[in-house]
């Protein structure tokens, strides 16, 4: 295992004494970037704005020009089909995981009911959550460039502590896809407490409270010897500032008889009242009462009337603060110190409740908007070897993966994963009766393992013969403190098992490591493509086998127009698979799952009805 670092632009090893690695924190609502300057952390300004925070939303004109941030808000009235909002909502998420939450997005998202991740659809174009979330990557990257005026190559990115493999593992494509080499993925919670400096003293234990507009999450981290532990996480992904705005609009809706007034009933409209609600929240956080005239009606609201609203909210975040606490096995009494990120908890109101219940003052002398940011800017700070008394851990130099349908590279392991380190993930097979399945472990960044560097394989063989998509066959990545890897492969309905011993490291030069990070983050644009392309297929692939399979066993139930239309629109799918265009592809994909929808619900309720009457299980 190595720890070295290397300069984007020569592709040198060497340290420069000044370099600068910037923290990120890419939120949900707002994404700030940050950098340490004179061993103190400062947030950048977007130079056009003047602001530090970055409203996560990106819009397309027709012309098929990109805007992001503030200028992006400004089309979330007046085009919110082709603007992007909470896109973090959707990072390393299937359609399938969504479902029950589609409404709540104004965009239209991609149903191909299945388990790969979700594209949206704006203006014909199918675009992935890392796709967009890269545009926001790069409008900060460039802000920071215009204000350091450097080019900036290095960051440390924060996710929620809660975040996946999947979702951590988008966010550092999103990373690479802008030119950002992502050295750490850090815990936002982490990062809040870093930049408090409550990383350097001895064992303590810490509640980050954070509630921003859409989200709520309290975790418990325990410090020791400078490494943070997360105990426990708790929350919900459906709590903050914006329900103070619901409910205040629902108040004003009750309070001056609105639902009936024809000038409030358009989604803009409606939008616009919003924007207000969210205006006299910000100014009752400083003052006592707000007042506005609003299209010929005046429109106010107390402070006490506000709290009132918005006290139900309360009492459901300290409810998941107490079941935090149980989680982490602490009570009250063992909590040390409470961080406030998350641009709600300006609400005064919050602090106080909050404060009320751990029974001590909170943290909230930093900006609670900035807090995540600068931390990560501290953890950047140290990777970039500025603060030469912090140790670092052994990482890995580069990705682990293995080889997946179509010749795509599935990350286990990313780069910069502290050692030892074991992760698992669950795959299937993609042919009906497969016996056999070969593992294929590879080394790099590139998204097609022909670029990668092949570290061995082994075959799975016996797998008992199923349906495609059936078998679980669980492989388990396990580094230990010398950098050797086991990989470990068994199909989980069977017992059946298999492993090899690698070590990754072995014939390798740290030039040569360099030159293949160097080009991951050249070429990811067009790998970025190629993936989208053969992913595309390969879905294509798997509904024509469910559809052909469907039609086969359903037969008498469509009509001879349905069972033609579908054909057409299998025939349509066939050929936008021959082709290169993945935007066609999805399209078809779309519309094919669309026609046979109603169908496949049909063929649902006929097994329903069948199993009342008592004629099959
Ligand atoms: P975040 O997701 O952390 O960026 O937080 C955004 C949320 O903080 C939004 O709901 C904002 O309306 C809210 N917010 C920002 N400033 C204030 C303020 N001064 N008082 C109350 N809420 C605020």
């Amino acid at each position: 295992m190595a720890k070295f670092s290397i300069d984007l632009k020569t592709g040198s090893l060497a340290q420069s004494p000044n370099e600068i690695i910037v923290g990120i924190d890419l939120g949900t609502t707002n994404s700030l970037v940050a950098y340490v300057n004179e061993g103190v952390p400062v947030a950048v300004r977007d130079q056009k704005n003047k602001l530090t925070l970055v409203p996560s939303i990106v819009h397309f004109d027709e012309h098929g020009d990109v805007s992001v941030g503030q200028e992006a808000h400004k089309s979330l009235v007046s085009d919110p089909d082709n603007t992007i909002y909470s896109v973090k909502r959707l990072m390393g998420k299937s359609y399938n995981d969504l479902k029950s939450v589609d409404g709540h997005f104004g965009y239209q998202i991609l149903d191909d009911g299945t388990e790969n991740l979700v594209k949206i659809n704006v203006r014909g174009k199918f675009y992935t959550p890392i796709e967009l979330s890269a545009l926001i990557l790069k409008s900060l990257k460039s802000n920071a460039e215009a204000e350091l005026e450097r080019t900036i190559s290095k960051a440390v990115i924060t996710v929620p502590a809660y975040f996946n493999d999947a979702q951590r593992q988008a966010t550092r494509d999103a990373g690479k896809l802008a030119g950002l080499d992502v050295l750490r993925i850090i815990n936002e919670p982490t990062a809040a407490s870093l930049a408090y400096g409550l990383g350097a003293a001895d064992a303590q234990t810490i509640a980050v409270y954070d509630l921003g507009g859409g989200t709520f999450d309290i975790s418990i981290l325990q410090i020791q010897d400078g490494i943070f532990e997360v105990l426990s996480t708790n929350g919900d992904t459906f709590l903050g500032g914006d329900d103070f705005d619901r409910a205040l609009v629902e108040h004003w809706i009750s309070t001056y008889d609105l639902s009936e007034n024809p000038e409030y009933q358009s989604k803009s409209a409606l939008q616009a009242l919003r924007l207000l609600a969210e205006k006299a929240k910000k100014q009752l956080s400083s003052n006592d009462f707000f007042e506005e005239q609003f299209q010929g009606n005046l429109f106010q609201v107390s402070k006490a009337d506000f709290e009132n609203l918005i006290a139900p909210f309360i009492i459901r975040t300290i409810n998941c603060c107490k079941q935090a606490l149980t989680d982490a096995k602490m009570t009250i009494a063992d909590i040390q110190h409470i961080v406030m990120v998350g641009g709600s908890t300006r609400v005064p109101f919050v602090k106080m409740k909050v404060g009320e219940f751990f029974g001590k003052p909170v943290h909230d002398s930093l900006d609670p908007d900035e807090v995540v940011a600068l931390g990560a800017a501290i953890q950047a700070d140290v990777l970039a070897g500025n603060q030469k008394d912090v140790l670092l851990l052994d990482i890995t130099p580069l990705s682990l993966g293995i080889e997946t349908v179509g010749g795509l590279m599935d990350t286990i392991i990313p780069r910069n994963t502290k050692v030892p380190a074991k992760v698992g993930r669950q795959y299937t097979t993609s042919v009906d009766g497969q016996k056999n399945l070969k593992i294929a472990v590879y080394q790099g960044e590139r998204d097609l393992v022909e670029h990668n560097r092949k570290l061995g394989e082994f075959i799975l063989r016996g797998i008992p013969p199923m349906p495609a998509g059936l078998p679980k066959i669980e492989v388990h990545f396990i580094i230990n403190a010398d950098g050797i890897m086991k990989v470990k492969a068994k199909e989980l309905r069977s017992g059946l098992e298999q492993a090899i011993e690698i070590k990754p490291t072995y014939g390798i030069s740290e030039e040569e490591m360099a030159i293949m990070l160097l080009d991951s983050i050249k070429n990811a644009q067009s790998d970025m493509g190629v993936r989208a392309l053969l992913e595309a297929r390969n879905e294509a692939n798997h509904i024509l086998h469910s559809i052909e399979k469907f039609v086969a066993q359903h037969q008498d139930l469509l009509s001879e127009q349905e069972l033609a239309d579908t054909l057409q629109l299998q025939a349509e799918l066939k050929t936008a698979t021959a082709g290169t265009d993945k935007d066609k592809i999805n399209q078809a994909i779309h519309s094919l799952n669309e026609y046979t929808a109603p169908m496949a619900h049909r063929a649902m309720d006929k097994v329903v009805l069948e199993a009342m009457k008592g004629q099959k299980v």
